[in-house]
């Protein structure tokens, strides 16, 4: 009898210990790696927004994020190399000096080979210069951008997608206001399921990008109304594009911290980062989400 209780005894520990580290190897195996880069933006409120959208990131069970800062404006940039290859994703809070030739060319590689991207907001005011990202991109603004980097992309009030190549400025905004989201692509992973019109809180809304917009495809579109400053054009807010065998998310959103609290934003970016990494979303809508007229934000 003593024998059968202690033989039940080792048995049920070896099960513990058998299932406590399969769970252990599971849960470590099952994590996205991803890097967000920030360091240098004309966004000052990057070193609150990087851990903001690393916690928005990792509090799905999904991800794990690592932060690298670059050095500051005007120092050099020789020993800012990032192992890219670690990393499944790459989110970009960046907008600032150029990165050195290696840098760039093993980013490029990087993506070209599978590896995923997600640039927010000043992100596609970078590198206007660097001619493999604007492509990854697919659309950017500022840095004199103009006509010789591609057509303005919008869509007209017929709900016809446009590409303009008229001469003028890439990149521009109205008045810093909450304004309505509107899906263009309800059947896309990241999309799918979420309401098509939600009203994203305070935020810019950037309009008049241009860029190569290759291998692109506009996901939501947000009403840029002349009475806010704006073109009076339905202006990209979120696409994806294709670079490779990589997948690229851009969203211009989350100018301001009250920006990516909206849980708009944080869906999104949480959704965009799944697909990227792996093609497919497997997180279900949230059970609340902001309406077509009323804000919803994260504490
Ligand atoms: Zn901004």
């Amino acid at each position: 009898m003593k024998n059968i209780v202690i033989k039940g005894m080792l048995l049920a520990m070896c099960l513990i210990v058998f299932f406590v580290q399969d769970n252990f190897a599971q849960s470590k195996k099952e994590k996205i790696k991803v890097l967000i880069i920030d360091g240098q933006n004309n966004h000052k409120n990057w070193p609150e927004t990087s851990p903001m959208m690393k916690g928005f990131l990792e509090e799905t069970g999904l991800f794990s994020a690592d932060i690298v800062t670059t050095p500051p404006e005007g120092q050099s940039m020789a020993q800012f190399k990032p192992s890219f290859q670690s990393y499944k994703v790459v989110l970009l809070n960046y907008n600032g000096d150029p990165w050195p030739q290696e840098t760039m060319d093993a980013f490029e590689k990087f993506v070209r080979e599978g590896g995923g991207v997600i640039s927010v907001h000043a992100a596609d005011n970078a590198f206007p210069e660097w001619k493999e990202y604007n492509k990854m991109i697919g659309l950017g603004g500022w840095g004199y951008r103009n006509e010789k980097d591609g057509p303005y992309v919008y869509y007209d009030d017929a709900g016809n997608l446009v590409k303009d190549n008229s001469p003028g400025v890439g990149g521009s905004h109205g008045k810093f206001h909450a304004f309505q989201v509107r899906t263009r692509n309800k059947k896309h992973p990241i999309t799918k399921g979420l309401p098509e019109l939600w009203m994203h809180n305070k935020d810019e809304l950037y309009d008049r990008l241009r860029g190569p917009a290759e291998n692109m495809e506009i996901l939501a579109t947000a009403y840029s109304a002349k009475e806010q400053n704006g073109t009076g054009r339905n202006e990209p807010m979120m696409m994806v594009i294709h670079y490779g065998k990589g997948r690229i998310f851009h969203t211009t959103l989350g100018h301001a911290n009250e920006s990516q609290q909206c849980v708009g934003f944080i869906t999104y970016l949480q959704r965009g980062a799944e697909w990227v990494a792996t093609g497919k979303v497997s997180q279900k809508a949230p059970k609340q989400f902001p309406t077509a007229n009323d804000v919803l934000l994260r504490d």
